[in-house]
């Protein structure tokens, strides 16, 4: 209700603001109280944990959260395919998880362990021997497997210089370890978001290297399935498309979201790092009607 605390009216001033970041519950470097605190350090004091296709390290995070005064919305980064691409939709969960969401995300795990062995397979015939057993050693004991730890086993094997040579040869899109039939479709993993009280949010819209023609028909079916925002920002980008994008959104009546899609400290982003944001007519998603009780949370 009262000033301090209220999240900002407009995306143009959402400083200290971050919706996408990851810990080690999926591909991220830092457990989730060590992110939180970083994040402290940072000046972000409103964020959502965003790992992919769990919600495993939540609990840890709200805690770290709740002791250093920072706002932690619950959420997840979840993996889907539309027409043979592999998108990605962040629920925003104020609520946390309830209904479809609860087997969802069980169905996503066993989709991972799968989708794993497929890579592995794929791998081995590009020379990785034991693909499965040595990206499992780069990703330690506790979190399901993703492309990063396979691209780190390449590495290692001596098989590429470097993670960016693995996803480019072998693991990006369209690549033989870009393997997409496990996950579900893009309009499922919406309806599980909407059925959990969440906001289902389209991620980084600008990198399925689409055209803007076909971005806009993803919106559009994004949309249709119960979609209601999308990140108008990720990470780095260009501020002419940016504007760009943001007019796609407007069309659409999609709120917008920002984060910086923070995966490891030493890199070019931080929490809370990310393009500056114009003025434009798109509403921050934080002012949607289900995130109320969050924006409230601190008030
Ligand atoms: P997965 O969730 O297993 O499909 O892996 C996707 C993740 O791999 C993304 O969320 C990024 O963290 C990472 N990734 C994708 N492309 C690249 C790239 N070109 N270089 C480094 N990491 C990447
Ligand atoms: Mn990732
Ligand atoms: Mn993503
Ligand atoms: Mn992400």
């Amino acid at each position: 209700m009262t000033a301090p605390s209220a999240l900002p009216a407009s995306l143009a001033e959402s400083q200290g603001i971050d919706f996408h970041m990851h810990s080690t519950a999926s591909d991220g470097a830092l457990s989730p109280d060590e992110l939180v605190a970083l994040c402290h350090r940072k000046g972000v004091n409103c964020m959502a944990l965003t790992d992919h296709d769990t919600v495993a390290g939540v609990e840890a995070a709200a805690k770290a959260a709740a002791a250093l005064g920072i706002r932690l919305l619950p959420a997840t980064e979840l993996s889907s395919q539309w027409r043979g691409v592999n998108i990605h939709v962040v629920g925003l969960l104020p609520v946390g998880v309830r209904g479809s969401l609860a087997s969802g995300l069980e169905f996503q795990a066993r989709a991972r362990e799968a989708r794993a062995e497929d890579i592995a397979a794929r791998l081995e015939k590009l020379g990785l021997a034991d693909a499965l057993t040595r990206a499992r050693e780069q990703a330690g004991e506790l979190r399901p497997l993703g492309r990063p730890d396979f691209a780190r086993a390449m590495v290692a094997a001596g098989l590429v210089p470097d993670i960016a040579t693995a996803f480019k040869k072998h693991l990006g899109s369209g690549k033989p370890g870009d393997v997409k039939a496990h996950w579900p479709y893009l309009s499922e993993v919406v309806e599980w978001i909407v059925a959990s009280g969440g906001v289902a949010v389209l991620a980084h819209p600008l990198r399925y290297g689409m055209t803007r023609r076909k971005r806009g028909l993803l919106l559009d079916a994004f949309r249709e399935a119960g979609g209601e925002a999308a990140e108008l920002v990720s990470g780095f980008q260009n501020p002419d498309v940016t504007r760009d994008l943001a007019r796609q959104l407007d069309e659409r009546g999609l709120y917008g979201s920002l984060g910086s899609d923070f995966h490891f400290p030493g890199g070019p982003l931080a929490p809370g790092t990310m393009s500056p944001i114009p003025r434009t007519a798109v509403a921050p998603v934080w002012t949607h009607p289900r995130m109320v009780t969050f924006a409230a949370s601190l008030d």
